[in-house]
């Protein structure tokens, strides 16, 4: 394992434990909108590329100013978001910056843009999600004709240089039947995948699964990571998806967390531990609540911080957030998975 991963871990991890100690509210984890540009305009994109036409993309010393602020405010682990992160030119000096301060960072991205050309500015992340939704057939359809190829060309020259790498893709009627073929070939190309839900789910239409059709799926996604299939997620994580307690809802609100059992979902720590900051200064709990929060250009950032602590949710039917959620909780079996994932980091 790299020695410098494993300090920076080793640094969230040592700041997770105090803030689970002293039952302090840290933005540990943010996930962080880089840009708005993106070369690609996928369907169900959370991105609002139209409020973005006016939107004002932040300088290279403005970024360096957020992560100051977030570090100063706790912040140990910052997670690149679009847009697509690698359309910004100095994004190898902003991973420097974000190093230098000791923090853990990763990022989303659609792959297209990693080539030999930047693969020194990409071999510096702690890690590296590519989207790629499905099979070659749903990619595409999701992405547009050739993506898919491209897609897995960056997975392989990142694999081949020693990148941390992961598939991401999203879960739909479409993709979920190809379950099956995104694990053997993340198997064939020696990396872990995962699936998640579809963040603004009106964008997905009938693609989204029934409760019914969910259920079936993380039965088999489970199944898989019994038999050991690559999967990213804990087998505690993915349990939780099964018991998930609410009927045709997937999200619990404060005023109705009374009638379900903390043992049937997750309790959210986002606006406790984690959460998001858009590129125009909004600050939300998870880019699943954006919009209900306040920005740090007019308030500060510990207010709009501090405004976080009124989340109106508890918990939701959200595998990726689950699994977060798990971690920041202490829970001892993703504690576990997440520190042999982080073990296997080269
Ligand atoms: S690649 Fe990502 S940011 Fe770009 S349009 Fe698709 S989902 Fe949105
Ligand atoms: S429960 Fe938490 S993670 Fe889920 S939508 Fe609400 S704030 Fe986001």
């Amino acid at each position: 394992m790299n020695f410098k991963v494993m300090l920076r871990s080793a640094n969230f991890f040592k700041s997770l434990l105090w803030a689970r100690i002293l039952n302090r509210r840290v933005p540990l984890r943010v996930g962080l909108q880089l840009t708005k540009y993106c070369n690609m305009r996928c369907s169900y994109c959370y991105a609002d590329f139209e409020r973005y036409k006016t939107a004002k993309e932040l300088s290279t010393d403005e970024i360096f100013n957020v992560v100051d602020e977030l570090h100063a405010l706790g912040c140990r682990w910052i997670w690149f978001l679009g847009g697509e992160p690698m359309m910004r030119e100095d994004f190898g000096r902003i991973i420097d910056y974000v190093h230098s301060k000791g923090m853990f960072c990763d990022m989303n991205s659609n792959g297209i843009l990693i080539n030999k050309d930047n693969l020194s500015t990409v071999k510096k992340l702690d890690g590296v999600a590519i989207s790629i939704d499905g099979n070659e057939e749903t990619n595409d359809f999701y992405r547009g004709k050739g993506m898919y190829q491209k897609a897995i060309k960056a997975v392989e020259l990142l694999v081949a240089n020693g990148v941390s790498v992961r598939i991401h893709s999203i879960l739909t009627k479409k993709t979920a039947a190809k379950l099956d073929q995104v694990a053997e070939r993340s198997r064939q190309l020696g990396v872990t995948f995962n699936y998640c839900e579809v963040l603004k789910k009106e964008t997905a239409g009938d693609d989204i699964l029934s409760d019914k059709e969910h259920e079936d799926f993380y039965k088999r996604y489970l199944d898989y990571k019994k038999r050991g299939a690559p999967i990213m997620h804990s087998i505690e994580s993915i349990e939780y998806m099964l018991k998930w307690p609410k009927t045709n809802g997937t999200v619990i609100y404060h005023e109705e967390c009374s009638g379900y059992d903390t043992k049937d979902y997750v309790p959210c720590l986002s606006g406790d531990l984690l959460c998001f900051v858009d590129l125009d200064g909004g600050i939300y709990a998870c880019n699943g609540t954006w919009g209900d929060g306040l920005n740090y250009k007019e308030v500060g950032f510990k207010k709009a911080w501090d405004y976080l602590a009124q989340r109106k949710c508890v918990g939701c039917r959200c595998v990726g957030m689950t699994s977060l959620h798990s971690i920041f909780g202490l829970s001892e079996k993703s504690v576990m998975h997440a520190l042999l994932s982080i073990a296997k980091i080269k």
